[in-house]
């Protein structure tokens, strides 16, 4: 038996130091156009509107001997070994260049988001870095969102909210991730001028299991209404979901129920076209 588990773990090892070492690959050859990082994206109901004018962006690999990887099997080492930054840039390029096919096709896409991980906004450059990539595939700057999620660490607030402040003043809107899987400071979260607050879906299986919880969240989602943030709920899978977030004041709704991750070539299913 134990030889079974050994070998397992071998296996696994294997497999992470592989993908550990296409990562340095991809890192260092820092080709924006590198076919082996795959953009997916999951489109968004926008309830005002009765479509889908948004997405979000979800990155993936194709390597050679695995096949397609998940974001928890290559985002968490590309963290630690500080590859992160080269492959959020060129899911950026990537998205931004199917964004300007999608407009030029004639298609309503109002935005993407990008998922960013916070110690990418160490670097001093970050904002222009950002600001480069988007400025040259010519798309409006408010097509594209940056999401990121809250901050433990106090001293990092006021370097967050001032590249908040810089990526707003160029027009690009911004989405706290995952509100709820944390012990969140409101007060905090109030002082930055967030447009998106993302419920995670423990929220929403939370509300789906006791009255009290439900409460909770309805009333929290009614005060970011209340301060001008809109309120997209995740994880949405099944009717009792939608409705429910419906009635918590939601906004926009994001999940399995609408659509799984897709290649982002196939968003052209879900956008509509101006008449
Ligand atoms: P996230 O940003 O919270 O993304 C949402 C995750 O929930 C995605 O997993 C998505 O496939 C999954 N999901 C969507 N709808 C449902 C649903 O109805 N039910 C359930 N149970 N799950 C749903 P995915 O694509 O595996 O990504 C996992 C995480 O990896 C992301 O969580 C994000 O933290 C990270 N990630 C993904 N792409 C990027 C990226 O480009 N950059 C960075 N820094 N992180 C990324
Ligand atoms: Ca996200
Ligand atoms: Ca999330």
């Amino acid at each position: 038996m134990f030889d079974g588990v050994e070998e397992k773990d071998a296996v696994a090892e294997k497999k992470r130091q592989y993908i550990l070492s296409r990562l340095k690959d991809i890192h260092e050859k820092a080709d924006l156009d590198d076919e082996r990082v795959l953009v997916f994206c999951q489109p968004v109901y926008n309830i005002h509107e009765e479509c889908f004018d948004t997405a979000e962006a979800l990155m993936r690999l194709k390597l050679e001997e695995t096949g397609m990887v998940f974001p928890d099997q290559f985002i968490p080492l590309a963290e630690e070994h500080d590859y992160i930054h080269t492959m959020s840039r060129i899911i950026l390029h990537k998205t931004c260049v199917q964004i300007r096919n999608l407009l030029d096709a004639g298609f309503n896409v109002k935005r993407i988001s990008v998922n960013f991980s916070i110690s990418e906004l160490h670097d001093e450059n970050f904002c222009k870095e950002v600001e480069e990539i988007i400025g040259k595939t010519g798309i409006p700057y408010e097509k594209v969102a940056i999401e990121l999620t809250e901050t433990q660490d106090e001293s990092d607030f006021l370097m967050v909210k001032s590249r908040i402040e810089s990526l707003q003043s160029h027009g690009i809107k911004l989405y706290l991730d995952d509100f709820g899987t944390w012990y969140s400071n409101f007060l905090r979260i109030m002082e930055l001028p967030f447009d998106i607050i993302k419920f995670d879906r423990s929220l929403v299986i939370a509300a789906m299991n006791s009255i009290k919880s439900e409460t909770i969240v309805s009333y929290l989602a009614h005060m970011f209404s209340d301060m001008n943030y809109s309120v997209l709920y995740e994880g949405i899978e099944t009717e009792e979901d939608e409705k429910k977030c419906i009635r918590m004041c939601a906004r926009y709704l994001q999940g399995y129920k609408y659509s799984k991750p897709i290649p982002i070539e196939q968003l052209t299913e879900y956008f509509g076209k101006s008449a």
